[in-house]
């Protein structure tokens, strides 16, 4: 159907929390592309009758068209020859692609896995400005989803500069310029200063109040500026932040102190599972979710995304290349590392979490910690940190750990116990999601994180994206095989087929600034860039950027 047609979906139990609808008997109709409060009789209806009816899925933190991602599928050949995926079959004989799967999915691939999990929106998550150009190609490539990029910033010289100077308010002009320049959604930054100081001697930071390549620029400062430039710029993502120390024994007190440092102030902490953990120094690795995630229930103005290791294979990809180099030099595995010009770095690293691996078992609990102990499901939300904890196509698994306690203990007699002393999933959590908070968790929490007001629900005036699941008592398997989905009003998949791929809509922020940015920004590109400074910005950005304020 157009997206001009109407549709009544009828009989389903509706989730939808951003409405206070918690498991009712109600019909969603659709016309036009959005959610409308009713239609005329007669219009056509899908009979949902006995089924879970949701918003489609919303991805807050996942890499999966960016050169990063590019250079991860390059990596692993034999991945792609263990997983190809022919083109699906679509309605009325609609082109379709080939291509290959694995732990990053080429880009149609990728689109008709998440169409084909239930999700319609996704954003990666982590895109040097200098590559914006080519993750827009690569969106552009992934059908079914609307999407949009976070920029990295935190490590750029010509941030780290105005910092030094003093200059917040033009870094802040600066941040919003860069954000248009790249087609950006929100503000990245990825181990503050610690990529800057993997390009000199001295290799990494470690604390807050390092000198980042001996200026005087600390973590601290980089983050106090970020946080301000997107909170004053009133974007509809607060800065995104992956903290210094990810995946480090002791790292727990790095992240307390980077939210300490920032309270008050609308923040997001990414994958924080990776930067829970305790020990270091001579003593073991150990649990510390419990720590960080009562911070996080205590402090509303932080939210968080989990970034849950699941057991299997997995790619590393982040911009923070001095721990991919550490992760490389332990795990023996390849790896690539790539410096960006006055930007940023990635390190890319594949890697398998086993569950027979002390470190990826107390990984795996330390997620589920934060998961099961936290007081805001709003606030607290689903990622696995696509390809980097496991692939997205591991999200129903997680959710039936979330949901099905005997699952979740059945799993934990199998994994290695022996850094879980003290943790909280060891000792035993009996919580269960309802329905309910997994609706949260996967649509309408991350909807309202990222500030997109028509996501994540199913209230009148909302994009008509729709997931509707047969129940299943195995619920890994209801969660991998919806029924229905639904995008922009259009059935993509039908009877658990994808039989339609319509391009997804770009989801990009355009923030005002003093234009006397222009002339410093100007002469800095001439004494130090490779590109003109003209030939920069991406253009044709399709889409209008969505109001800000
Ligand atoms: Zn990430």
């Amino acid at each position: 159907m157009s997206a001009a047609e109407r549709l009544r979906i009828t009989g389903g139990t509706v989730y939808d929390p951003a409405n206070g609808v918690d498991g009712e008997t109600r019909d969603i109709c659709i016309e036009g592309g959005r959610i409308v409060e009713r239609l005329p009789a007669g219009a056509p209806t899908l009979d949902a009758t006995g089924m879970v009816v949701m918003p489609g899925g919303v991805d807050i933190h996942a890499h999966f068209a960016s050169s990063s991602c590019n250079h991860a599928r390059r990596l692993v050949p034999d991945e792609h020859a263990a997983d190809p995926a022919p083109a699906p079959v679509l309605a009325d004989g609609a082109p379709a692609r080939s291509g290959t799967g694995g732990t990053v999915p080429s880009t149609f691939t990728t689109g008709y896995r998440y169409a084909g999990l239930g999700y319609t929106t996704a954003f990666d998550a982590a895109v040097a400005p200098l590559t914006a150009r080519h993750s827009h190609s690569e969106l552009d490539d992934t059908p079914c989803v609307d999407g949009g990029i976070f920029v990295l910033m935190g490590n750029d010289e010509y941030l780290l500069r105005q910092i030094e100077a003093g200059e917040r308010d033009r870094a802040r002009d600066y941040a919003a310029w860069l954000l248009r320049a790249a087609g950006g959604y929100a503000i990245k930054v990825v181990n503050p200063g610690g990529v800057e100081a993997w390009k000199t001697g001295q290799r990494n930071v470690t604390g807050l109040d390092d000198a980042v390549g001996g200026r005087a620029v600390t973590p601290r400062a980089i983050l106090e500026t970020l946080a301000d430039a997107a909170n004053a710029l009133r974007l509809p993502h607060p800065v995104h932040i992956h903290c210094n120390n990810l995946g480090v024994a002791g790292n727990y007190a790095t992240t307390l102190a980077s939210m300490e440092t920032l309270a008050g102030r609308r923040a997001h902490f990414t994958h924080l599972q990776f930067h829970c953990y305790g020990g270091g120094g001579v003593e073991p690795w150990s649990s510390a979710a419990a720590p960080v995630i009562e911070y996080v229930n205590a402090h509303p103005e932080v939210s968080t995304d989990v970034g849950q290791v699941m057991f299997g294979p997995a790619m590393t990809i982040t911009a923070d290349a001095p721990v991919e180099y550490l992760l490389h030099k332990s795990s023996g595995r390849r790896w690539t590392n790539i410096d960006l010009e006055l930007e940023t770095g990635c390190g890319i690293v594949p890697l398998a979490y086993k569950d027979k691996a002390a470190v990826s078992a107390l990984q795996w609990a330390v997620g589920l910690e934060l998961f099961l102990l936290s007081a805001d499901p709003w606030r607290v939300v689903l990622s696995t940190d696509h390809p980097n904890g496991g692939s997205f196509l591991s999200y129903p698994a997680l959710i039936q750990l979330l949901m099905d306690r005997s699952v979740r203990d059945e799993q934990l007699k199998r994994v290695n116990p022996k850094l879980l002393a003290g943790s909280a999933l060891a000792d035993g959590l009996a919580r269960e999601y309802t329905l309910g908070e997994i609706a949260i968790i996967t649509r309408a929490g991350p909807a309202r994180l990222l500030g997109l007001a028509h996501k994540g629900h199913l209230g009148t005036g909302a994009d008509a994206d729709v997931t509707i699941y047969s129940r299943d008592p195995d619920l890994a398997r209801m969660f991998s095989t919806p029924r229905y989905v639904i995008k922009g009003g259009a059935v993509i998949v039908e009877e658990g087929q994808l039989r339609r791929a319509p391009a997804g809509r770009r989801l990009h922020v355009a923030p005002g600034y003093d234009e006397a940015v222009l002339r410093d920004l100007r002469r800095h590109f001439d004494r130090y860039s490779t590109v003109s400074f003209d030939n920069y910005p991406v253009r044709d950005v399709p889409g209008e950027p969505l109001a800000i304020g």
